[in-house]
């Protein structure tokens, strides 16, 4: 029973959705657990719960205001102006300090007493916008601490790990949900559904990924 449910750390954009849907395919119950963190989007969640329910996997929204008060970020900061480009040397300022640690510590908590071995996030190492956080070593590190922790045989899965974001888009394709990544999830910085503002660093990543993935599939 253990092996058959996995919780799905789900902020409602291209990358959580799609694991979303990875994650009903190789499991038979999902939960989708989402952070409030004190994002300037909040509404963000709202629209995860809605993509949430019409994917029929049961859905929890966890406080963890905390997180944009601990640190800085512009995403969390309204007085803080979002780094277009990535700046030389240094995290751009869309980084949120601890994010995943937490989320991941939340949903291994969240996990275990749903009696839940098995979670998934959408990180991935190839389009990792300079977060460290996002990296292969880091998530296999604290999967040890959070095993450790709480004497536990947490697995977290990484199916975007290695990917790119065209391959991304090519995942979604193939698990038959394309149209709505590309139409009902979130990825922007400014809180703009599906095709975004156009601008910010988060868009652009998902532009050309979508137009890479559409160069490559024509060929
Ligand atoms: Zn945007």
């Amino acid at each position: 029973m253990i092996d058959k449910k996995a919780v799905v750390l789900f902020s409602g954009g291209q990358d959580s959705t799609t694991c979303l849907y990875w994650a009903k395919k190789h499991f038979e119950n999902v939960y989708a657990l989402s952070f409030l963190y004190g994002q300037k989007h909040a509404h963000e969640v709202e629209l995860a719960r809605e993509i949430a329910r019409k994917a029929g996997v049961e859905f929890t929204v966890m406080d963890a205001g905390f997180i944009g008060k601990l640190g800085s970020s512009s995403l969390t900061d309204t007085t803080i102006e979002m780094d277009k480009e990535m700046p030389e040397g240094a995290f751009p300022n869309t980084f949120v300090p601890g994010r995943n640690l937490f989320f991941l510590s939340i949903g291994a908590v969240f996990a275990r007493e749903h009696g839940i071995r098995h979670l998934v996030t959408g990180v991935s190492q190839t389009d990792y916008s300079g977060y460290p956080d996002c990296r292969d070593s880091f998530i296999k590190s604290l999967n040890v601490t959070l095993n450790l922790a709480m004497d536990e045989q947490f697995v977290i899965h990484t199916p975007l790990m290695w990917l790119d974001k065209a391959q991304t888009w090519a995942l979604a394709d193939e698990l038959g949900v394309f149209d709505i990544i590309l139409q009902e999830t979130l990825t922007c910085y400014n809180g703009v559904v599906a095709d975004g503002c156009g601008e910010c660093p988060a868009c652009k990543l998902r532009r050309q990924g979508l137009e890479e993935y559409r160069k490559r599939s024509t060929i």
